[in-house]
């Protein structure tokens, strides 16, 4: 496969990248570059190399999966770029090219399609109060378990929907709009992205002896909770 070519066809590409002039704006108001070494100046620099080794060395890299999606860059470019829409392609082409298993933050692919992208699909929210694992956010303390304990009680008195087929918020979604949103997760491509997530995910879990079966399965904790950022695991 060409990289740059396949990345040229992505919109989010194309209306990404004008051309840069190597300021360093981006870098200078961007959020994850004050915190890790992520720099989006390079990235766009990278990129207009055309360098398909390069190319390649940057989509199985921690860099791409480092950007907050801010899209305070898209503001400040005094040519119009957006390196967050790059980073949006950039992803797309290493999760659909396999090279995300082979970086440790692209491997948490698998966490985020299992909560945020499973829940769209299952109820038609990212987030739902059914599924929330109070042990996943230990940060919370004990008010969270007491919510969810109490959940018909709060949600009621907070003037939700919760389950039911009416307008309002968490409102049951209807089967019709659940396979709207199946078919539009088709048509982008996004089912395949998922399929493609579960296929790498599951031999990066064999080679690390880990279980690969149930929604959280042991890999799936590994990647929530261990592995950090610069520990490459071992594969
Ligand atoms: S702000 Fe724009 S022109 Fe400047 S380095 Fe970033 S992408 Fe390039
Ligand atoms: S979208 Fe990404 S690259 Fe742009 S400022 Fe936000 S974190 Fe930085």
């Amino acid at each position: 496969m060409e990289l740059y070519k396949e990345l040229s066809k992505d919109i989010r590409f194309i209306e990404g990248l004008n051309a840069c002039i190597n300021c360093g704006t981006c870098t200078a108001v961007c959020p994850a570059a004050a915190v890790s070494d992520y720099d989006p100046r390079m990235v766009v620099d990278t990129i207009q190399q055309r360098d398909e080794k390069e190319l390649e060395s940057l989509l199985r890299s921690d860099t791409i999966w480092l950007c907050g999606e801010c899209l305070s860059c898209k503001t400040r470019c005094p040519r119009s770029n957006t390196p967050g829409y790059i980073i949006q392609a950039l992803r797309a082409l290493s999760i659909e090219t396999g090279l995300f298993a082979e970086s440790s933050q692209g491997q948490k692919q698998l966490a985020i399609k299992r909560t945020v992208g499973d829940h769209i699909l299952k109820y038609g929210y990212c987030v739902y109060v059914d599924e929330v694992n109070t042990e996943m956010y230990p940060e919370q303390g004990p008010v969270w378990d007491w919510l969810k304990r109490n959940k018909e009680l709060v949600l009621e008195r907070l003037g939700t929907s919760y389950q039911k087929e009416q307008s309002g918020t968490l409102r049951k979604t209807s089967a019709e709009s659940l396979n709207d949103l199946k078919r539009i997760f088709e048509e982008t491509g996004a089912t395949k992205r998922f399929d493609i997530i579960e296929d790498y995910s599951a031999r990066v879990a064999n080679s690390l002896d880990l279980d690969f079966k149930a929604e959280r399965d042991s890999y799936f904790y590994f990647q929530y909770n261990e592995n950090q950022q610069g520990k490459k695991s071992e594969q």
